[in-house]
């Protein structure tokens, strides 16, 4: 049985905690009950660990990309010993059903054996110039990143935040979400048992405003990467053009999901169902609004409440729970709030809308159809357990529904024409664009957003460039 770790900073290496300094309660969401008490980073803290990371990137730019894979590949090495303890922490933290957190740690490993082999890759190129003269572009690592890191991937969100300016040769300062810190500290433990330089990558909690304006003001920090809410990041882009501060942004979605009357049907729902209910809907790249052609509208609608109302909710440390209580107190009522706005708007409620028993933070996978689209869950993004399914009769109203929000993260397509699958694949504003899958993402697949679902790309080789500047040298 794991117990949940006491909890600290990891400020040059050390574990930081006491000393007077405000704390945060870690709360179960299965119980509400708290589990253990975070200390806050005061402003000395954030200084210290400015300094660090300032020396950290000294020292680690020059490393070679043996030195750097060699850190990575033995990271990943020690996620698969740890993986049942790092996926049982992250559940106690997070409620996500602990299988789910294992998949969390196997993203992690094929993520950082990904960016070992990247760290040979990053190539320049030598320009064509008369002989005797030279000119090279390369990429050099940016400098200190400062990365913001949500709860809903307590293991994941950190991973990536930590992966790229590591493989880089950058340092970090890492602010996982004080609702989860657990899970990003075992991620951190194993870099650093791993043989990563302890000015390399700090892990610091906070107020999160203080600790962003703290960061975002200093000198020393050359790159922002936050994953979160589109509020908070624009607020956080504002912050970082002060410094210039070059930023990753992976931000909120909508993810439109069109079913096309020629679509396999069962498949879509198989896939959907469970999509919709993992990490009980709090995912960026959640499925969240059905764009039906009319013809398979209601069979749709029915297999997936009756997939939906046939879900296992309960204690993710269970066998057999297929969802997990939502993360936090502000999730339910974020989908109490949505639904009443939308039933009183005119919407059906097809299946759940309601909290389950007294105790955490436990809400029914829920089906809303026919909603109107000045409905507020039409427009925000749930992140939650709600389906909302309309019907549509034509590909062009259903492409024009897909596009209607100013979210472009993940999108979804579900039809067998082969000319209508090349057809989506161009006309659909989005990051990611799958085509009878939902199979976006993966360790050299870049993800990320365009417009107000953020920009730049984590993943792939692009995720390690996103922490590089580009130098073109010229010699005569
Ligand atoms: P929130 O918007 O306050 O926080 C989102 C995340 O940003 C949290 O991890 C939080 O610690 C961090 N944050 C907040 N203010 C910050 C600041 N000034 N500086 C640095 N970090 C800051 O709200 P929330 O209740 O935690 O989440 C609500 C919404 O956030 C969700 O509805 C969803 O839209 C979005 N969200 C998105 C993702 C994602 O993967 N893109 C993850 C978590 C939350």
């Amino acid at each position: 049985m794991t117990d949940y770790p006491s909890l600290h900073m990891i400020i040059n290496g050390e574990q930081v905690s006491g000393g007077g300094r405000r704390t945060f309660d870690v709360v179960n969401p299965v119980t509400g009950e708290t589990l253990a008490e975070l200390p806050l980073a005061d402003k000395a803290d954030l200084d210290r660990a400015l300094e660090v990371a300032d020396e950290g990137f000294k020292l680690w730019r020059k490393s070679t990309p043996q030195e750097r894979a060699a850190v990575l590949e033995g990271a990943a090495r020690l996620m698969v010993e740890r993986a049942d303890d790092l996926a049982r922490i992250a559940t106690m933290e997070e409620g996500k059903p602990v299988a789910e957190a294992k998949i969390e740690v196997m993203m992690n490993v094929g993520l950082f054996k990904f960016y070992a082999g990247e760290c040979f890759r990053l190539y320049g190129r030598e320009l064509v110039r008369p002989v005797g003269q030279r000119s090279v572009v390369r990429h050099e690592p940016i400098g200190p990143v400062a990365a913001f890191a949500p709860w809903n991937f307590p293991l994941g969100n950190p991973g990536r935040k930590l992966g790229a300016p590591i493989a880089a040769g950058c340092s970090v300062i890492l602010k996982s979400a004080e609702e989860a810190p657990a899970s990003a500290l075992g991620v951190l433990q194993c870099l650093l048992d791993a043989g990563l330089p302890k000015q390399v990558a700090q892990a610091v909690f906070g107020v999160p405003d203080e600790v962003s304006s703290h960061l975002l003001a200093s000198p020393i920090i050359r790159k922002l990467s936050f994953t979160g809410s589109t509020v908070v990041g624009k607020h956080l882009v504002r912050l970082a053009a002060d410094n210039m501060i070059r930023t990753t942004m992976e931000l909120g979605g909508h993810g439109p999901v069109l079913i096309f009357d020629d679509a396999d049907v069962e498949a879509a729902l198989a896939t959907a169902a469970p999509g919709k209910t993992r990490n009980a809907g709090q995912v960026c790249v959640s499925p969240t609004r059905f764009i039906v052609q009319e013809n398979v509208f209601e069979k749709f609608r029915d297999g997936m409440a009756e997939r939906l109302a046939a879900t296992k909710v309960g204690n993710g440390l269970e066998d057999g729970v297929q969802m997990g209580p939502m993360a936090n107190p502000r999730r339910p009522e974020a989908m109490e709030k949505f639904i009443a706005n939308a039933v009183d708007k005119g919407a059906r409620l097809n299946t759940g809308g309601e909290r389950i028993g007294n105790q955490g933070f436990f809400f029914q996978p829920t089906v809303l159809s026919e909603i109107p689209l000045d409905a507020d869950v039409m427009n925000e993004e749930p992140f939650g357990p709600l389906a909302l399914i309309n019907p549509y009769r034509t590909e062009e109203e259903m492409i024009a529904e897909a596009n209607r929000l100013p979210y472009g993260l993940a999108a979804y397509n579900w039809t067998r024409d082969a000319a209508r699958q090349r057809r989506l694949g161009d006309a659909i504003e989005a990051g990611m664009v799958g085509i009878n899958t939902h199979m976006i993402g993966g360790a050299d697949a870049p993800f990320g957003g365009v417009q107000w679902s953020g920009h730049g790309s984590e993943d792939g080789p692009e995720g390690v460039l996103a922490c590089m500047v580009t130098k073109t040298v010229h010699e005569a």
